[in-house]
């Protein structure tokens, strides 16, 4: 990894990195029609940091004319499968040589601690780039048992234009998971970053230029969610949106959808994931562990958070201490420093949404084992102590509705079914882990909760090789991540042929 270690060199690194803060259509940089900028911060610092291009629906629109230009001349839609492998490849190798500064420009813009950008979103942005385009020359299309008078091929074939339409939590490595599998099926692409963080998708496809993606097949078209974001929902020359994001607007790309063109929706949006931690738990510092990777990890600002520790009444006492005593150890400050394990959150706005929450929780009678307060309030940026309640009942509003904070809620059980039951009390459906030493247990509850992704034993999303999505309001549509988001990003076709 090229992103220096020692947080005095990696502040020195800061003012030699230079912003592209220009909207990225057909090959070229190029300002808003409109001219108009609007301005992104560092949230560590409340300061500014750049003025980039803000997109509206006539960019949008020069975005998909140039990416519908692309897909229709084949330059890269019908490029032989090896030949989109090579070029991806070379991309990924690009976003390697480069993997500091991307690294700095998601610290900086998100206010995530740059250990986690440098060890984790960065490298996992480029295995993906990787593993789709490896894929590429290596998935079958079909011939369909018919009787010897026909031959029936089942053929992938790319859907055209791919919207992407982002959130600011993850910001390369979601660009990733959306490029990935739609450029390597032979889509052309127009990506919306989150508003809040739009410098490393811009770097990105800049590099994905230099290894030689053609000009118009990945476009990026920074701008706000009501007009950018709405314009790719409704444009009629777009066939599929991929989002993630809140559930909230996940259902207006629906709503777009359904009054445009039909257009295929793929959702990734919010969870409430439970940890189950039954009484045969197999080691509590290592379940303390988890729990607070969990909950904690990029400040709680994480759709797979797991916010409800539902743990078991035999050890909750012992598991609540050893999380408390392990958050401690968590440091929250400058996002620059490594040593720090949590940075800032996003934006003030949302800082005051977490403190809400957090006077929710005390409000409904919760009880504050740890945090509960902003802190750092000098530097300017937006940070959060690292936060805990016990006594915690499923119908509490911090129990019930993603906080998207450092907040961990503590509800206990007595029962396997009562577990199960309080595990599958939401909405929502992305992830879920349990803990027990008990095989049949763990199979049988695992299999019980209504979550995309259950990890036993760990708090764990998976690896590339595994789809990530949710059950009930947390998805729709799809998967993100393995061959099943390549499939969905290709229309199936039948070639029906009479032989005789
Ligand atoms: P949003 O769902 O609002 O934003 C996600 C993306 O959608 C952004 O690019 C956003 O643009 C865009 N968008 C917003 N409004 C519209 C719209 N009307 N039409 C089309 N596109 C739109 O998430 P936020 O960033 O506002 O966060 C709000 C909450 O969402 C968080 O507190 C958290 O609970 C949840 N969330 C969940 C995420 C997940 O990974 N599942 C990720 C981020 C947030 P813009 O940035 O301009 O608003």
């Amino acid at each position: 990894m090229n992103y220096p270690l020692e947080v005095q060199a990696i502040r020195a690194a800061v003012p030699r990195l230079k912003f592209r803060t220009q909207a990225f259509i057909d090959g070229t940089f190029i300002q808003a029609q409109s001219g108009k900028t609007f301005t992104t911060e560092n949230p560590a610092t409340g300061k500014p940091l750049a003025q980039i291009a803000e997109c509206d629906a006539p960019d949008v629109d020069r975005a998909v004319k140039a990416a519908r230009k692309s897909f229709e001349s084949g330059v890269w839609s019908r490029q032989k499968p090896a030949d989109r492998k090579k070029v991806l490849l070379k991309f990924a190798d690009l976003l390697e040589a480069n993997a500091g500064e991307l690294a700095l420009l998601d610290t900086l813009e998100a206010g995530k601690p740059i250990g986690d950008c440098a060890t984790m979103d960065i490298p996992d942005t480029i295995s993906c780039i990787r593993w789709h385009a490896e894929a590429t020359d290596k998935i079958y299309d079909r011939v369909s048992p018919t009787g010897p008078e026909n031959l029936a091929l089942v053929l992938r074939e790319p859907l055209g234009v791919v919207g992407c339409v982002v959130p600011w939590n993850f910001p390369a490595q979601m660009v990733a998971w959306k490029i990935g599998p739609a450029l390597a099926a032979g889509n052309s692409v127009v990506l919306k970053p989150a508003e809040l963080t739009s410098l490393s998708a811009l770097r990105m496809a800049e590099l994905a230029a230099g290894a030689g993606v053609p000009a118009g097949v990945f476009n990026v078209v920074p701008g706000f969610g009501e007009t950018a974001g709405q314009a790719i929902g409704r444009h009629p020359d777009v066939n599929l949106v991929a989002f993630t994001g809140s559930t909230e607007v996940g259902r207006y790309f629906l709503k777009y959808s359904a009054e445009s063109n039909l257009k295929r929706i793929l959702l990734e949006c919010g969870g409430k994931s439970p940890q189950v931690v039954f009484a045969d738990a197999p080691d509590l510092d290592v379940v303390a562990n988890h729990a607070v990777s969990a909950a904690f990890w990029n400040m709680g600002e994480n759709c797979s958070c797991g916010s409800r520790l539902i743990v078991h009444q035999k050890i909750r006492d012992e598991l609540v201490a050893k999380v408390a005593k392990l958050a401690k150890t968590w440091k929250v400050g400058d996002p620059l420093d490594p040593r720090n394990r949590l940075g800032a959150m996003i934006e003030k706005p949302h800082l005051e949404k977490v403190l809400g929450y957090i006077a929710a929780g005390k409000a409904e009678g919760a009880k504050l084992v740890m945090g509960g307060k902003r802190i750092l309030q000098k530097t300017g940026g937006y940070f959060v102590e690292v936060t805990m309640f016990d006594e915690v009942t499923n119908a509490m509003k911090i129990a019930r509705e993603e906080i998207f904070g450092p907040v961990l809620s503590v509800i206990p059980f007595s029962t396997e079914t009562e577990a199960v039951d309080l595990a599958n009390d939401t909405n929502y459906g992305l992830a879920a882990s349990l803990y027990t030493q008990d095989l049949n247990r763990a199979h049988r509850v695992a299999r019980a909760i209504r979550a995309g992704t259950v990890s036993v034993n760990c708090f764990s999303e998976g690896d590339l090789t595994t789809p990530f999505g949710g059950f009930k309001e947390s998805g729709f549509g799809g998967r993100d991540k393995s061959l099943w988001a390549h499939e969905q990003y290709t229309e199936l076709k039948t070639i029906w042929m009479q032989l005789a």
